[in-house]
């Protein structure tokens, strides 16, 4: 087995079982330290012990590397694979199989965990055809949120992947909705890019009138594209619960349909938002949505199958869901706000 594919099924598996990003991150680090080392090389430097003295190599990928280039499928990764379950990828059935793109994911440029070239493989892995890359605004300070100037440098990196082949690389933010509503980057900045989710992340408690009047403000403004994870609840995971927040349904997604802003179906197992009952809201208000993972690690993309479920299980037509488009499609519906 090629070891370095070994390292990253593992580490995308940990991601998936949202294991902590310690532990995935060793794998990928060690993926990386033997990226460049030719077969032979390698296999030398296992048997003569200089690979187990290397840094950022440990007991645990140490064993890993030396199964695979012994030919064997590393003990670490059959185990791993029985208890989690395989990477399945284009091979899903009902909607997921039609979903083709991902509009909210997240790489090391802000808070992601790994490059946007690693997240790229990922998305391919799984059986997407383009992915967009929205890395957090600014004012998100915690998550390293990118200014225009990163952005502008960030655009130009897609440039040079999409040069370079594979999965189509679409721009893209995930912008703060600010408490007057307005959006965290300039509209020159969000003007440049292919595609726009705002997301409130800040004063989820805020009162129904205040939060209505702010989403209405960010909804309404031309050149957003997607609503974000709605009602920032949080269901369960190593964050904590958190309520969703209140606001008026019925009056934000009517905004939307009249803008022509999806409404997102965020994946995450920990956000599951918007609860069912605001799905079915937005759906009687004529809304379109996007299935998105909130990717912030390659194996997170595995959980575009629990978003595509929850959206079936919900009634919504897959001709309602604007990544199940083509990219060409999905451009220019973007580009039109
Ligand atoms: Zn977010
Ligand atoms: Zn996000």
């Amino acid at each position: 087995m090629d070891p370095i594919a070994a390292l990253e099924e593992i580490a995308f598996l940990l991601e998936r079982d949202r294991a902590s990003a310690f532990k995935s991150k060793a794998f990928r680090k060690a993926a990386g330290i033997i990226g460049d080392v030719p077969a032979a090389e390698l296999a030398e430097r296992v048997r003569d012990g200089r690979l187990k003295r290397t840094a950022g190599i440990g007991d645990t990928t140490f064993a890993v590397i030396a199964d695979a280039v012994e030919g064997r499928v590393p003990a670490y990764l059959v185990a791993l694979r029985e208890k989690s379950g395989p990477v399945s990828g284009a091979a899903s059935t009902g909607l997921r199989a039609k979903v083709r793109g991902d509009l909210h994911s997240h790489t090391d440029w802000s808070d992601g965990t790994t490059p946007i070239s690693t997240m790229a493989r990922a998305a391919e892995l799984v059986g997407l055809d383009y992915l967009v890359i929205s890395d957090h605004s600014p004012n998100l300070t915690i998550a390293n949120g990118l200014s225009a100037e990163r952005l502008l440098d960030q655009l130009d990196v897609l440039d040079r992947l999409n040069a370079d082949g594979g999965i189509r690389l679409l721009s893209g933010i995930e912008v703060d909705i600010l408490l007057d509503g307005s959006l965290d980057q300039s509209p020159e900045m969000l003007d440049r890019l292919d595609v726009v989710v705002a997301s409130v992340h800040s004063k989820l408690r805020t009162e129904s009138k205040e939060l209505t009047e702010r989403m209405l403000r960010a909804v309404r403004t031309p050149r957003t594209n997607v609503l974000g994870h709605c009602t920032g609840r949080l269901v369960e995971g190593s964050r904590g619960t958190r309520p969703q927040s209140t606001f008026d349904a019925e009056a934000v997604f009517a905004a939307c349909a009249e803008h022509d802003v999806a409404v997102e179906i965020n994946s995450r197992p920990e956000r599951q938002d918007p609860p069912d009952d605001l799905i079915a809201i937005a759906l009687e208000a004529g809304c379109r949505f996007s299935i998105d993972s909130d990717a912030h690690a390659p194996g997170h993309f595995a959980f575009l199958e629990l978003g595509a479920a929850r959206a079936e299980a919900n009634g919504v037509p897959a001709e309602r869901i604007v990544n199940t488009w083509p990219a060409e499609q999905l451009v220019e519906w973007a580009a039109q706000r």
